[in-house]
């Protein structure tokens, strides 16, 4: 590593729990660049009307090697692949995620009960990391509520959420202050807050130049006032999972202390395993990357002693879409029964019905940038398609699709226009597919292929 580590920084881990100077300092110097992904279980490529995971692990350009010891989808792999230019990324099988980061399933799983139907927040979503995990863990009737406070990060957040292809999210862009309508309504809310980031350095130099103590102190301050203004949201007995990928004491412990103090929260033990490597301190995890094979990362685990019950307010009655628009849009669905059809925007989208109340009443609260499942728009009695419906694991596996091989999964992905498909009488509306998983919709005319990829999320290189 050309710049050394900030002096500052290191003075202010002395004596910290696990903390070990110069094999801290020796593991920043040898650049080791660890990549690792998370697989996506409701996505892997369909044979026999079986999902298997094992065909992602086949087919894609990585090897998987090693499992991530706390997340089940989790792997590590022994390179960096060209993941832009593996169609299964853009698919939505799987997630390119830091490892440490995915013991948010570990802190899930040992304090909340996931067999039940639950009301989760993810409060700084973006890019999507710890939502689409979360996805991952919750019941199908859960409902994630993904919230993003800067609107050009709320975008990719949608992005990714829709590529999940999951049905039980809704991606909000709003400030925490925002949330303090929903008084008592989250069985669960996550706070990955923004933070002063040095647990990332050995990923991003440039972040040791900017490292200041007067950014931890600013971002100690923020990391407080966001977790004071969604405490309300909580409910009683609700859980708490706060994280940072930060080493210092005032953007980790600190805050634990002041939740435990000021806000009358209290911390949860997760059990750990020695051979994890993870270390506990005040009542949180610290990862350190001479530890574990991961980046640096923080957890904390709490819980929320009373707050108010929460009430469902009087809503205004909801239009939804027409007996003859559901019968349309129930063929291209697995399970229509499941889901109730709303127009929440131009588009009519798919609700599960039993989320349908929440997603009313988010909406008439908050500015919500997407849910459930975007169907598309009626015209003349037929759908004109939109791309989340083909990237959604609801979508009904017996539509018309076209196997496409690598080079033209990527002329696809391009939104090249000039595809060459053996289309085998095949006419209208069809999902390409690779690997036998959707990656999007073309219009198949006479004299022509009409490549409906969207066009912001095109490969550029
Ligand atoms: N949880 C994400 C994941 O796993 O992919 C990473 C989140 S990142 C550490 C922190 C996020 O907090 C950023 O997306 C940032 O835009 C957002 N943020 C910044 N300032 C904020 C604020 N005042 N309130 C809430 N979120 C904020």
């Amino acid at each position: 590593m050309s710049t050394s580590l900030p002096i500052a920084l290191l003075n202010s881990l002395e004596g910290l729990n696990g903390f070990d100077k110069e094999a801290f300092v020796a593991v920043h110097e040898k650049q080791e660049a660890i990549t690792s992904v998370r697989l996506n279980p409701a996505k892997q490529s369909m044979d026999n009307g079986q999902w298997s995971i094992n065909d992602v692990i086949h087919h894609s350009p990585f090897i998987i090697h090693e499992k991530i010891p706390w997340c089940s989808n989790g792997y590590y792999l022994p390179e960096r692949p060209s993941f832009t230019l593996d169609p299964l990324f853009h698919a939505g099988t799987y997630y390119v995620q830091e490892a440490s980061s995915m013991f948010l399933e570990e802190a899930i799983r040992q304090t909340v009960d996931v067999s039940k139907p639950l009301k989760v927040l993810d409060l700084c979503a973006a890019p999507g990391g710890k939502s689409t995990l979360l996805q991952s863990i919750i019941s199908p009737d859960s409902l994630l509520v993904s919230n993003e406070v800067i609107q050009s990060r709320a975008s990719v957040l949608r992005e990714n959420i829709i590529k999940w292809g999951a049905a039980n999210v809704v991606v909000t862009n709003n400030d925490p202050k925002d949330f303090q309508q929903l008084q008592g309504f989250f069985d669960v809310i996550v706070v990955d807050a923004p933070c002063s980031g040095s647990g990332l350095f050995r990923r991003d130099e440039e972040a040791i130049a900017e490292w200041s103590e007067n950014n931890v102190q600013l971002c100690s301050q923020r990391q407080q006032r966001i977790l004071a203004d969604v405490l309300p949201a909580l409910k009683e007995d609700g859980v708490l999972i706060y994280s940072t990928c930060s080493f210092s004491v005032d953007e980790d412990e600190k805050i634990i202390d002041w939740l435990i103090n000021d806000c009358h929260l209290s911390s949860v033990n997760c059990q750990l395993k020695e051979e994890w490597g993870i270390v506990e301190s005040n009542g949180g995890y610290r990862f350190w990357p001479d530890k574990i094979k991961g980046e640096g990362f923080f957890i904390a685990c709490l819980k929320k002693k009373e707050g108010v019950e929460f009430s469902y307010p009087r809503m205004r009655a909801f239009n939804k879409a027409t007996k003859q628009e559901a019968e349309v849009l129930s063929k291209y669905l697995d399970n229509p029964q499941r889901f109730e059809f709303l127009p929440l925007t131009d588009n009519l989208f798919a609700v599960p019905v039993e989320l349908v109340q929440d997603v009313r009443l988010l909406k008439s609260l908050l500015r919500i940038r997407y849910a459930g499942i975007e169907m598309g728009v009626i015209n003349k009695n037929e759908l004109i398609p939109e791309h989340a419906l083909a990237l959604s694991v609801h979508i009904n596996q017996s539509l018309p699709a076209v196997q496409l091989n690598k080079e033209q999964a990527l002329q696809y992905l391009r939104k090249q226009d000039n595809l060459q498909l053996e289309l085998n009488g095949l006419k209208g509306w069809c999902l390409m597919q690779y690997e036998k998983v959707n990656l999007g919709w073309a219009k198949l005319l006479p004299n022509r292929i009409n490549n409906y990829y969207p066009k912001e999320w095109r490969i550029l290189k």
